[in-house]
């Protein structure tokens, strides 16, 4: 084993987004959706491995959410009642500033383009032949129905949280829970970005987990502060580098129209420290519009202090594919080892193991069948408990490159050695360890070893 001279990493000279962009697509974790036809501005597919590691990211949030005794799941529908959007104020307010160059066409927003606020000059060419300030509401539009006027409008759904607040009665008396209590759900978001861009953090169809907690009220703050510790804990226990991770609070003045306070949690992409999910205390302010709204009431009766009121909810909302992302700039490395043959470089993905596509991979020292028939049985073995891929590919060096490439935390090669000791070497992905394990042990053993990885 060596120990590598240096180790590189993401936002470091030459290493930026492209990097994991064209990583992504050579190891089939991300895709640029419709890519046969010159693909599809700001929309990305998840490949095998990306898909897999999805999941698991999803998994790690719906456990870490739905485990806790005061937490329920739901799972509503993207297309809602368009009152819904009426009363949440995405009708009236989801919008977003746009700017018209008049010679180059550019469209831009007028709020956060630097050439605009500085000197009202167009970003692209220069120009200060530009319209006014229009407001562009970010909400898809589609119809319902076979007859496209005006009365069968309908919206792809911008955020979840809306299905948690419409069904908030709903949750809360078909799980009997007492408030405080909260509904996660994790689904699609529609928002027609104007400026999308940056790999899988802004795209315009994304994957929202949300959690909305409902709390009695002058106990929101207590709740808006003990949420903002509980989801750094999250972050730090599936391995985010706490010196890439900080809050930014919202001063008072930039709170959104419901929100009594508000922060976002930033990681720092290559492209600089940017929102990863926000944690909001929303007040009473959803609850009391859809009460408005559909005339229902949406109250709490507290039965102990024998009250009624509209409680306030704590929220949490993060992107899915963002924190996909983050998950892989923070584990991407490149660790550099040079000797007077030249320098070699070891790219590991150093992923918290639940979230690594496949736990284990299965190498048969050689492709003949006297070791690719026990091979694959002991890949029979691990995938009834592990996600288990195997590969007889090349030389054993390439093939253990190639799953530290995509974060495998364990690979099992079985050699000729094997057929007389019925135990196989294991080889660890970060240290680069190995140990002689025999095979019936072998699942006890890497369940252990996940454990405390
Ligand atoms: P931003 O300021 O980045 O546009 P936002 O403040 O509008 O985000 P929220 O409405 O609070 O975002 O949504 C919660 C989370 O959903 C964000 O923190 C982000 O992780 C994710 N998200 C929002 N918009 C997008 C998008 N267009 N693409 C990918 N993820 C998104």
């Amino acid at each position: 084993m060596s120990i590598p001279a240096k180790i590189r990493r993401l936002g470091e000279p030459g290493l930026d987004l492209n990097t994991l962009v064209s990583l992504s697509k050579r190891r089939g974790f991300v895709f640029q959706s419709s890519e046969i036809y010159g693909g599809l501005a700001s929309c990305w597919d998840y490949g095998p491995l990306g898909a897999a590691m999805k999941m698991n990211v999803k998994r790690a949030w719906w456990n870490a959410m739905t485990r806790r005794s005061d937490i329920v799941g739901l799972d509503a529908a993207i297309l809602m009642h368009p009152q819904v959007w009426k009363a949440s104020g995405h009708i009236d307010g989801f919008s977003d500033p746009l700017v018209d160059c008049k010679d180059c066409k550019t469209r831009f927003r007028s709020d956060n383009t630097e050439s605009y606020l500085k000197n009202k000059k167009c970003p692209h060419c220069g120009s200060q032949n530009l319209s006014e300030p229009r407001n562009f509401n970010l909400m898809f539009k589609t119809h319902m129905g076979p007859v496209e006027d005006s009365g069968s409008v309908i919206y792809l759904r911008p955020e979840t949280a809306q299905g948690h607040f419409v069904n908030f009665i709903n949750c809360q008396q078909s799980s009997r829970n007492k408030i405080p209590f909260g509904i996660a759900a994790i689904g699609k978001s529609f928002r027609n970005e104007i400026t999308p861009g940056n790999f899988i953090f802004r795209t315009r169809e994304f994957e929202q987990m949300e959690m909305q907690y409902f709390v009695e009220p002058g106990t929101d703050e207590k709740f808006y502060h003990q949420w903002k510790e509980t989801r750094w804990d999250f972050y730090l226990k599936y391995g985010l580098n706490p010196e890439n991770l900080r809050f930014a609070d919202h001063p008072p003045d930039k709170l959104a129209h419901y929100a009594k306070a508000a922060t976002d949690v930033e990681y720092k992409f290559p492209m600089g420290f940017s929102e990863l999910e926000g944690v909001h205390n929303r007040s009473d302010f959803d609850l009391t519009q859809h009460m408005k709204f559909s005339g229902k009431s949406l109250e709490y009766f507290d039965e102990p202090q024998k009250k009624k009121y509209i409680p306030f909810v704590i929220e949490t909302a993060v992107g899915c594919d963002r924190l996909f992302l983050a998950f892989m700039c923070d584990a991407y490395r490149e660790e550099v080892t040079s000797d007077d043959k030249g320098e070699d470089v070891r790219i590991v993905m150093g992923l918290h193991p639940e979230l690594a596509p496949y736990k284990v991979c299965v190498l048969p020292l050689s492709k003949k069948e006297e070791l690719s028939g026990p091979a694959n049985k002991l890949r029979d073995q691990l995938a009834e408990e592990f996600d288990v891929t195997y590969d007889e590919a090349q030389s054993i060096g390439k093939r253990y490159r190639r799953q530290d490439e995509i974060g495998t935390p364990f690979c099992v090669t079985v050699d000729f050695e094997t057929l007389n000791d019925q135990a196989v070497t294991v080889r660890h992905r970060d240290k680069m360890t190995q140990e002689r394990i025999g095979m019936t042990e072998l699942n006890d053993y890497i369940r252990k070893s996940l454990k405390n990885f």
